[in-house]
């Protein structure tokens, strides 16, 4: 069972990559993929984790891209992590989702929203990707929603008068610099759409056209139809397919192995990266 997209306290899952990983191996996951957004701070603990309990780990992050406003995320397979381009356009992400959530938190609060920037960061905890999954939190320790779910379903969403964006690079620089930190990218759920906008195929096109490798057909919140849609467009375009869980702990409803990608396509990836960044493989270091 590989599964390639989940996410740890580094990032808005609520468990720290260790636990990540160890959950991976309960569930009977052979290969997983750390994939936090915009930070690569969760793989020390995920890579000891995954040689202590025997799973097979993929380096990864999901890279926060935005074309015309429109959120695109970009899975970012087995990359250099000192490979400068891309480091530089995470760590503009990352400076931006904070100034970003600061603003967010201004506008609620002015509303009288029960929400402080320094609640959000402490439940956040250090170093993590800062995102709206934190201020749902906040806001779910204050009593004001029941869940994450709740507060994106309004307060959260992307139309709601508290929602500000963040900077984010082109999708097609994006795809550039994970190939040149020797990665290989693949697009997360590209017709996601009743999560908020997602792109036309001529985008796709232009991200195929600067090397993407794949699309994330196989995910939760696509339909049989965007399934369908992700696949035809794969074949056309000569992507693989991939699926996975996105795997957030408890923050979302997402079940490590639901959704699950071939050996032959994990075969294909690591055959294309060229950062001297390995799959961890359980037993061998
Ligand atoms: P941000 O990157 O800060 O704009 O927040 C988007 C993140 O929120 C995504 O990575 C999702 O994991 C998370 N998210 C989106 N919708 C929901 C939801 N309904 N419940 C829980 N988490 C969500
Ligand atoms: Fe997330
Ligand atoms: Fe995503
Ligand atoms: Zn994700």
């Amino acid at each position: 069972m590989i599964d390639l997209h989940a996410h740890s306290t580094a990032s808005d899952g609520t468990e720290p990559p260790e636990v990540v990983v160890a959950a991976a191996a309960q569930a009977g996951v052979d290969v997983l993929a750390l994939t936090d957004h915009d930070t690569y701070a969760g793989w020390p603990a995920a890579v000891a984790a995954a040689q202590e309990v025997g799973v097979g780990l993929v380096r990864g992050v999901e890279v926060s891209c935005s074309h015309r406003g429109v959120s695109v995320h970009l899975l970012g397979y087995l990359v250099d992590p000192d490979a400068a381009g891309l480091l530089a356009e995470l760590e503009h992400a990352r400076d931006s989702r904070l100034t970003r959530v600061e603003r967010m938190v201004e506008r609620m609060a002015a509303d009288g929203i029960p929400v402080s920037l320094e609640q959000v960061q402490a439940l956040a905890g250090e170093g993590a990707t800062l995102g709206r999954p934190h201020i749902a939190d906040a806001l779910v320790a204050n009593g004001y929603v029941a869940t994450r779910d709740e507060a994106f379903r309004d307060i959260l969403r992307n139309g709601s008068r508290y929602y500000v964006a963040h900077y984010a690079p082109d999708p097609v620089r994006a795809v550039e610099l994970v190939r040149q930190a020797g990665g290989v990218p693949v697009m997360a759920h590209p017709f996601a759409n009743a999560r908020g906008w997602t792109v036309g195929d001529d985008v796709v096109e232009a991200m195929a056209d600067a090397g993407l490798a794949g699309l994330e057909a196989h995910h939760r919140d696509h339909r049989a139809a965007e399934r369908a849609h992700a696949q035809a467009l794969a074949a056309r375009l000569g992507l693989f397919v991939t699926g996975s869980s996105d795997y957030h702990g408890s923050g979302k409803e997402n079940r490590l192995g639901e959704n699950t990608t071939t050996a032959e396509v994990l075969a294909m990836i690591e055959d294309q990266a060229t950062s001297g960044i390995e799959v961890v493989r359980a037993g061998r270091s």
